[in-house]
């Protein structure tokens, strides 16, 4: 269930769910000079990755990969093979664009591909703060979300916290050429200052993919590596822009915490909406995925080269609520494709506004709860 067939006509790609996303770029362009949005790392099924969301740095401009799919085929709960598109049982091809394990087991998904930038500009610029001053930290992140609310959607961007703290670095892909970019950039580093150290090149489209997914995107045949990680997410909306006192908390966190024994961490600070970006000019209730009228995905991540401890998920955890704590009225959200089984009230979290309609669809295509398990909907809270 891995084929990636591409149809010239309609410019459309069916893919099984057990194709990986670097395969099917490196498909998609190398014999149709066609590509899709969808997330950075070349290791990621489509299967999953599709029935969530689905987010990458060609998102802001071409969508979620759920707004790029066109129809699926699915195994209900009863054995039943169905299609499903906006014309055939339209309920069900709401509802797995944000929820499909929930409904069923896909069997192949049909996308709308684009054409293939020849070339992106790829970028990093890397902002220091040795000291771990919080600060700073604020400061630094303050200015880059002001300046995320008016970027224009061909600029594919996140903040990575790393190195302990010392280092964020800003970056991703410019979907468009070098001369129109660098304005762009200019305008990001007047609010944020001038960066330590910079990347910038034009890059052929694959090679950038390979870049951000770091490593390459030929998956057939090659293990992949293994982690054992934690990893949180939160949903900032629009509406409610994280705070001084909000990143202040979470450097505060970060840089006092002791965490022996743990290899590594990030913070993944995703930009999803401002400016004219695709992804939030869907309504929420469009898709079964909700979060239309939003600023970040954060992910919040740590992995361990020793036997997982109570103290490390008490060290992810503590991160997201020292931002959560200083906005008590914010309407922080979560994606689930950034699994959290430790999420209490996840259907609020994950869905939001369309958990009602989703639980009743539920009940009528899978009332003996065949799919019913995990953080599937219908199943109950932790
Ligand atoms: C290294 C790494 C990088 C990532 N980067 C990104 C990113 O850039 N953007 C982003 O949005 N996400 C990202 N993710 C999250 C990723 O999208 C999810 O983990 C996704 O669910 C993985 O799908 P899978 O098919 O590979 O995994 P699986 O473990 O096979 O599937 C995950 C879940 O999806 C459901 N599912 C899988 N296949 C089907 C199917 N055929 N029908 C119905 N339901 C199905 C099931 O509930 C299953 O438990 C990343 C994850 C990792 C580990």
């Amino acid at each position: 269930m891995a084929q990636i067939t591409y149809n010239s006509t309609g410019t459309t790609v069916s893919i099984g769910p057990g194709a990986r996303l670097g395969d099917v770029a490196w498909q998609l362009d190398t014999y149709h000079g066609r590509a899709l949005a969808h997330g950075l790392c070349p290791y990621v099924g489509v299967g999953g990755h599709t029935a969530f969301g689905g987010w990458g740095l060609a998102s802001r401009n071409w969508g979620l990969l759920i707004d790029q799919l066109l129809s699926a085929v699915l195994v209900l709960a009863d054995g039943s093979v169905v299609h499903v598109s906006a014309r055939q049982s339209p309920d069900l091809f709401w509802a797995i664009r944000g929820a499909a394990s929930s409904f069923g087991i896909v069997t192949q998904y049909t996308f709308q591909t684009h054409q293939a930038p020849a070339t992106v500009v790829r970028y990093e610029f890397f902002f220091e703060n040795p000291t771990l001053s919080s600060a700073k930290f604020a400061e630094l992140s303050r200015s880059y979300q002001t300046w995320g609310l008016t970027a224009p959607k061909e600029v594919g961007i996140v903040a990575n916290v790393i190195e302990g703290g010392k280092v964020v670095r800003i970056g991703g892909y410019y979907m468009g050429p070098l001369a129109d970019f660098k304005p762009i950039a200019a305008s990001l580093f007047h609010v944020t200052g001038l960066p330590n150290s910079t990347y910038l090149e034009e890059r052929a489209w694959l090679v950038a993919l390979a870049e951000v997914g770091e490593g390459p995107l030929q998956t057939i045949g090659i293990p992949d590596g293994h982690d054992t990680f934690f990893s949180k997410s939160l949903v900032v909306p629009t509406s409610s822009p994280l705070t001084t006192a909000a990143f202040s908390a979470l450097a505060e966190h970060f840089a006092n915490t002791p965490i022996p024994g743990i290899t590594s961490w990030f913070i993944q600070f995703e930009l999803w909406g401002g400016g004219d970006s695709l992804i939030t000019s869907i309504p929420s209730t469009a898709t079964a995925y909700p979060h239309r009228a939003h600023l970040w995905t954060i992910q919040f991540y740590v992995r361990s080269k020793r036997a997982w401890t109570a103290q490390d998920t008490a060290f992810i955890t503590g991160m997201v609520s020292a931002m959560t704590d200083s906005m008590p009225d914010a309407l922080f959200a979560a994606y689930a494709n950034y699994l959290d089984p430790e999420l209490t009230g996840w259907q609020n979290k994950y869905y939001a506004g369309n958990y009602p309609k989703l639980a009743a669809l539920q009940k009528k295509f899978d009332p003996k709860g065949v799919f019913l398990k995990d953080q599937n909907i219908g199943a109950p809270n932790l």
